[in-house]
């Protein structure tokens, strides 16, 4: 049998009912609950004569049934380390009055499978696994383990799934190239009318902190000047009207001027023009700048009482290479106020991944061989992935979901009404089939 032989057709019928099931099992994350997902994946391999798993709990006494999964296609490893699929479990919370159809009934209507993890990523899990299955089924030598791994907690920083892999079993993330969430194609790239993927070889870091301010409390009728929020408030203006450069880092460099080659962009990168372009999209703008949300603020208890506390929380995304205790320190600066208390709550940067690359190579072809006219351009996510915690091991690993989606349906990764079409799903389950022919056999 060779390739071409393969049945794609059926196999699309199969991996749209495998994922409607898979989407039926409920793992939001808080509080994740992954183990049914990882039984219900392993049985589909076992069933495919993929015997060759392990399983890795994480679970303690305050989080039950965090079960990561990994199951190996062995190759003969004259080709080198393995190649990694890695897949998160569990999915993000819902707000079910904003939704069109049951997030977790695992509906297909109109060539569109709904609900939660239909794309981030139990989607992506699922070509992955498609992808496995069809090499298994075709016995076609392997020359590195192809390794498929399915993590919990992804949604909720990894602490029971990649990170703690990372510190309790380190040899589970041992690989030449990973494959994983973290960018997407879009229909209409850049507005333009063409096709076009992105590829992350990088990601935003988290830098999330806290404010913290403490004052007199007293009646609310006898103002005083040592009112914690008023305290907090001076603090968080100083934090809005900060103006930060605008940034064009190499990783984003290469992606401006490969956008311009291809023709998506029509002007030549320039500070102007990316300027502008950052203007009309806030994806853009997200990319070309060290960003801050504020996202909690806490205080007070009554009406007429002045606080004696109160803490707000800062989303910050640094830029690949930022350091983030300057950053911080820049930060103290702008606030300007040594009462003030910045407490770091969750910090985290990578290293990019090198975009010269065998699998680089191979994930540009496969794209041109199954969509005409369209690029790969290598990018940057603006969110963290699992990527990190094999990328800060040298791994090579990319972001790379392999679906052309329109703005309407990108949105609704952790929003509402989440959904993939067929015709998505069947070409990531092709493309990736591909990808792993080119660089595993
Ligand atoms: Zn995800």
């Amino acid at each position: 049998m060779s390739p071409s032989d393969i049945d794609w057709d059926a196999a699309t019928e199969e991996a749209t009912e495998l994922l409607s099931q898979y989407i039926r099992i409920n793992t939001t994350n808080p509080p994740g609950n992954e183990e049914p997902a990882a039984r219900f994946l392993e049985k589909i391999l076992r069933e495919n004569g993929i015997d060759d798993i392990s399983f890795y709990d994480a679970s303690d006494e305050t989080s039950k049934g965090r079960l990561n999964m990994l199951a190996r296609l062995p190759g003969d490893g004259s080709g080198g380390k393995p190649f990694v699929l890695v897949n998160h479990t569990d999915v993000v919370p819902v707000e079910r009055e904003g939704w069109d159809e049951d997030p977790f009934a695992g509906l297909v209507k109109d060539g569109v499978i709904w609900g939660r993890g239909a794309v981030d990523m139990k989607g992506m899990g699922m070509m992955e696994l498609t992808a496995m299955l069809q090499l298994k089924r075709q016995g076609i030598p392997l020359k590195r383990d192809i390794v498929f791994l399915a993590v919990a907690d992804e949604e909720a920083g990894s602490d029971y799934g990649a990170e703690f892999l990372a510190r309790e079993h380190p040899e589970t993330l041992d690989a030449e190239f990973v494959l994983n969430e973290g960018a997407w194609g879009a229909t209409d790239m850049m507005g333009s009318d063409r096709p076009a993927f992105n590829c992350a070889v990088s990601e935003k870091g988290p830098c999330w902190v806290k404010l913290t301010t403490a004052g007199r409390p007293g009646h609310g009728s006898v103002p005083h000047g040592d009112n914690a929020l008023d305290r907090l408030l001076r603090a968080l203006h100083n934090v809005q009207e900060w103006k930060r450069p605008r940034t064009v880092v190499p990783e984003l460099a290469e992606f401006f001027a490969q956008a311009h080659e291809a023709g998506y962009v029509a002007d030549e990168p320039s500070d102007g023009s990316i300027k502008e372009l950052a203007e009309r999209n806030p994806l853009i703008s997200a990319l070309t700048s060290n960003t801050i949300s504020i996202t909690t603020i806490n205080s007070g208890v009554k009406h007429n009482v002045i606080p004696a506390t109160a803490e707000a929380t800062l989303d910050c995304r640094l830029l690949p290479g930022t350091d983030p205790d300057a950053f911080i320190e820049e930060l103290r600066g702008v606030i300007d106020d040594p009462e003030v208390a910045i407490e770091r709550v969750l910090v985290s940067s990578t290293p990019t991944s090198p975009i010269d690359t065998e699998l680089m190579s191979a994930i540009k072809a496969v794209a041109r061989d199954h969509v005409e006219d369209a690029t790969v351009l290598p990018s940057v996510s603006t969110g963290f992935t699992d990527s990190r915690v094999f990328r800060s091991r040298g791994v090579t690993a990319y972001g790379f979901i392999p679906a052309l989606m329109t703005a309407q349906e990108s949105i609704t990764i952790h929003g509402h009404n989440e959904r993939i079409t067929i015709e998505n799903l069947r070409l990531g389950c092709q493309m990736i089939y591909d990808i792993l022919l080119r660089t595993c056999t």
